[in-house]
C-alpha cells in the first residue's frame, strides 16, 4: 500500500513524487560524485552546475530575458518583506504603494513601514479579504517608488486574475503561493519574488527575480547579507546558500519542463483541478460556502466554510481518516482550505471532490 497521504497543505506543501524520488535515488551519492549534495561544498563544479540549471530552468519556465537576474536567498519570504523596502524604499525619497488583498499583503505593509513612508493604495480588510480590486479602485501615489502587491493570498484564497495597472510605477509581487503555477507577463514586473516551500521546493529558500535596472536604485550602506546588489554580483553564493532547497527547485522546475511541459500546460491542470472543487462549492445549495468572490478565486488554495464549527471538525477528522490531509483552515480565518498546488495530482482533487458531495449527502443537504 502506498503510505503516501493525498496531502493539501498550504505549504511547506507537497512536490512533485519523480522530484522526491530522484533526490531520494542519488541523496547518498550524486551520480560521479560520490557524495550528498548535502555534503559538497557549495562551490564544487557539481553544485554550481545544480545552481546553474535551477536558474536556467526558471527563466525557461517563465521566459525570462536577460534583464532579469533570479536569485536564491535565505530567510523565506517573510525576509523580502524586510529587504524590499531596505533596498527600494529607504532612501528612496518617495512612498511606496501597497495593495492589500489578505494576512500575508497586511504583514508585508507593516514591515515596509519600518524602512519609509508607506501608502495603503486598496485595503481588502472591510471587505473581509474575499476580492481582489479592479485598477478604478485604486489609489496609487502618482511618484511611488515601487508598488507591491500579493498575487494569491494564500490564506483567504484570494488570487489576481491579471496584473494590477500600477501606472508605470515598478511592481513587485509577492508570488509565494502561486510561482510557476501559470504563465505571466513577465515584463509588468520589476521584481517577483516566492519562498519556495509551495511550487519550487522545501522552506527556508526565497526565490526573487530583480529587474536589472532596480539594482541601481538601492543605497549605499546595507549589510552585505541584506544587499540585492551583492547576491546578484556573487550569483547567490555570496555566503553558503541553501544548497539542499535550491536542489530540489532544480528537480521540481526539471519536473515542470519535462514531465509537465511548461506553465500553460500546467496552468491549464491547475484550472481544472481548482474548477472542480468550486463547482462542488457551487451546487452544494449552501452548504459549502466558499470564502472568495467568484472573479477572485484562486486556483492554488480552495477556502470553503460549512454550514456550522462541529461540521467543520467533523469533515477535517472524516476527511483525515479518507487520506485526505491538512484541510483545515489558518487558525486566523477558520474553515477549511484545500491547497492543490502544482504537485498534487488530479486524482487528489477528484476524490476530494466526490468526497465532499458525499460528507454533504450524508449530512442529509
Ligand atoms: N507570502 C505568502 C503569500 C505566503 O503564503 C507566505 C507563507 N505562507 C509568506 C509570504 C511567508 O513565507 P515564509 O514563511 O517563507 O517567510
Amino acid at each position: 500500500m502506498n503510505p503516501r497521504v493525498y496531502n493539501f497543505s498550504a505549504g511547506p506543501a507537497n512536490l512533485p513524487l519523480p522530484a522526491l524520488e530522484e533526490a531520494q535515488r542519488d541523496l547518498l551519492c550524486l551520480p560521479g560524485v560520490g557524495a550528498s549534495v548535502l555534503e559538497i561544498s557549495h562551490r564544487s563544479k557539481k553544485f554550481t552546475e545544480i545552481l546553474e540549471t535551477a536558474k536556467a530552468n526558471i527563466a525557461q519556465l517563465l521566459g525570462l530575458s536577460d534583464q532579469y537576474d533570479v536569485l536564491f536567498l535565505h530567510g523565506g519570504a517573510r525576509l523580502q518583506f524586510v529587504m524590499i523596502p531596505l533596498n527600494f524604499l529607504r532612501g528612496a525619497g518617495k512612498p511606496a504603494d501597497f495593495i492589500v488583498t489578505g494576512h500575508w499583503g497586511a504583514d508585508a505593509f507593516k514591515d515596509a513601514q519600518r524602512e519609509g513612508a508607506v501608502n495603503m493604495a486598496w485595503d481588502g480588510k472591510p471587505t473581509k479579504f474575499s476580492r481582489t480590486p479592479k485598477d478604478a479602485e485604486l489609489k496609487l501615489d502618482p511618484n511611488a517608488a515601487y508598488v507591491h502587491y500579493t498575487s494569491n493570498e494564500t490564506i483567504e484564497g484570494v488570487q489576481f486574475k491579471a496584473e494590477p495597472n500600477t501606472g508605470g510605477a515598478p511592481a513587485i509581487c509577492d508570488m509565494s503561493s502561486d510561482f510557476l503555477s501559470r504563465p505571466i507577463a513577465v515584463e509588468k514586473y520589476a521584481m517577483m519574488y516566492a519562498g519556495a516551500q509551495k511550487n519550487a521546493g522545501p522552506a527556508g529558500l526565497a526565490i526573487a527575480i530583480i529587474r536589472k535596472d532596480m539594482l541601481a536604485r538601492i543605497p549605499e550602506g546595507l549589510h552585505d547579507m541584506l544587499d540585492y546588489r551583492v547576491h546578484s554580483r556573487e550569483g547567490s553564493t555570496y555566503n553558503t546558500p541553501p544548497c539542499f532547497p535550491i536542489y530540489m527547485v532544480m528537480l521540481t522546475t526539471k519536473w515542470l519542463l519535462q514531465t509537465i511541459g511548461g506553465l500553460a500546460k500546467m496552468d491549464e491542470i491547475n484550472c481544472r483541478k481548482a474548477q472542480m472543487l468550486y463547482d462542488v462549492i457551487d451546487r452544494s445549495g449552501g452548504f459549502y460556502r466558499g470564502h472568495a468572490a467568484p472573479e477572485s478565486r484562486s486556483t492554488m488554495n480552495v477556502t470553503f466554510r460549512l454550514p456550522s464549527e462541529d461540521a467543520e471538525k467533523a469533515f477535517v477528522q472524516e476527511a483525515a481518516e479518507a487520506g485526505f490531509h491538512e484541510l483545515k483552515g489558518h487558525r486566523s480565518v477558520g474553515g477549511m482550505r484545500a491547497s492543490i498546488y502544482n504537485a498534487m495530482p488530479v486524482e487528489g482533487v477528484e476524490k476530494l471532490a466526490e468526497f465532499m458531495q458525499a460528507f454533504r449527502t450524508k449530512s442529509g443537504k
